[in-house]
């Protein structure tokens, strides 16, 4: 690890971590004032080998992504197979197997009535192509309506479309103010899964799109887990519901389960919990096992010739790379991988054990509030966290966990086993007793 000095030297002279930190932007960074970087030589299982040999226990599934760990033999495969056959081609008028064979299997796990796919390269265009499938739905209606209507503290993506439909407060609406969009947000759902419902959690809704659902071309939410925008975990009915509302008065409804999808929450999908079909649903992160880029946006039938029917005639979205054949042929493997392995029976044993070892971090004065659903387990804190400290602190531990503003949380591999599991969260309430709270 390379810690930043006053003085730069010249690039040609720095080794590899110094250029790193000084030429490449990471995540939500400083180039001036960078975050240390830990650099991973490899990835097995469970682990990431960093470069001076560090094992780390991975806690955050790089980001939802990676389900069965890494350097999976048979993803491994699936990606050598197809590389030999070929590893793109463009999918404007030519077609592949790897593309079908994943819609056609996909089918079977979704939604009933989703089965319309465009393949898109991230989650945050598939976002985007879902905004433009409900646009274009109206316009294919003949009565257009271009606002939408959001939740508070949600998250859809980094793109324009997506950011412009993620939480207006704790987002980056400010900075853009001007040039992105105005839509409509509400007060997110109260009750808390697993807690009583309280119907009045609907009323926000339902005012919104009593007054001004001939505007609202689509209500977009990720399904019962807030993720970036706090980790909270709410009422299935509260999605059942949103689902009837706007049933009743004629709003799309676009769930992103960019990040519940494939099993995090217990469900294969978290609609299930609700046992309600969207209108358009997106997926990505888990969807090629964590190997690769892609995401889909699949709707229904309905919409489907709605919008091919419409003015326009086409879906105006076509991205170089759609349907990369790499990318469709690991997702496939990875499904397979997944539907395949006892993943209820691990999902269940990750929400009891991270149930049973998080409960004794709500004793600590650090700790606001604990919360597990499936394979997810958040400790927020009432202050927020030294990134560079903790994360320092947590990497000596021999855990990967990534802190997040007043959050600890973690989504590990479906495929850590118990011992795996105590390390995560014993560092987890390690973190919270010694209390690194920010340094301005
Ligand atoms: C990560 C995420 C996205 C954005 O996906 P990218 O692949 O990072 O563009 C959108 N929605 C949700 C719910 C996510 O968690």
């Amino acid at each position: 690890m390379y810690t930043p000095t006053s003085s730069t030297p010249l690039s040609a002279s720095f080794t590899n971590s110094e250029f790193d930190l000084h030429h490449l932007w990471h995540p939500y960074t400083s180039l001036t004032r960078p975050l240390p970087c830990y650099k991973v030589e490899r990835a097995e299982g469970v682990y990431l080998y960093l470069a001076d040999g560090t094992a780390l226990v991975d806690g955050m599934s790089s980001w939802w992504a990676c389900l069965h760990g890494y350097n999976v033999p048979k993803l491994n495969a699936a990606v050598n197979e197809q590389v030999s056959k070929m590893s793109h081609v463009m999918f404007g008028g030519l077609t592949h197997d790897p593309a079908i064979d994943l819609c056609r299997a996909l089918t079977e796990i979704l939604p009933n009535g989703l089965d319309r796919f465009f393949i898109a390269d991230s989650g945050s265009v598939s976002v985007e192509v879902a905004l433009k499938m409900a646009i274009q739905y109206w316009h294919g209606k003949g009565t257009p309506k271009t606002v939408f209507a959001a939740l508070n503290k949600g998250y859809h993506g980094d793109t324009f479309g997506a950011m412009s439909v993620c939480d207006p407060n704790g987002g980056m609406h400010s900075l853009y103010q001007g040039f992105l969009p105005e839509h409509v947000f509400i007060e997110s759902p109260r009750s808390r899964f697993g807690d009583e419902w309280d119907p009045a959690d609907l009323a926000p809704l339902e005012a919104l799109l009593a007054k001004r659902h001939h505007e609202l071309a689509a209500l977009v939410l990720e399904p019962i887990v807030q993720g970036a925008g706090g980790m909270c975990f709410y009422h299935p009915e509260y999605l059942k519901g949103a689902r009837a509302l706007c049933s009743q008065y004629e709003v799309l409804l676009i769930v992103d389960e960019i990040a519940t999808g494939f099993g995090r929450t217990g469900k294969l999908f978290a609609c299930e919990w609700a046992d309600i079909t969207p209108d358009i649903m997106c997926i990505g992160k888990a969807l090629t096992g964590g190997y690769m880029t892609m995401a889909a946006t699949i709707t229904t039938e309905h919409v489907a010739n709605t919008i091919c029917n419409g003015p326009a005639g086409v879906l105006m979205h076509g991205p170089t790379f759609m349907a990369n054949p790499l990318a469709c042929a690991v997702a496939k493997a990875s499904l397979e991988l997944l539907l395949s392995s006892p993943w209820q029976t691990r999902i269940a044993a990750i929400e009891q054990q991270l149930t049973h070892e998080l409960a004794p971090a709500l004793e600590l004065s650090s700790v606001a509030d604990v919360r597990v659903l499936g394979g997810i387990g958040v400790i927020e804190l009432h202050q927020p966290l030294d990134v560079a400290k903790v994360q320092a602190k947590l990497v000596e531990l021999g855990v990967w966990i990534r802190p997040f503003g007043k959050l600890l949380y973690i989504m590990p591999p479906y495929v850590i086993e118990a011992a795996q599991l105590s390390q995560l969260t014993k560092a987890m309430i390690t973190i919270c007793g010694e209390a690194f709270s920010h340094q301005p």
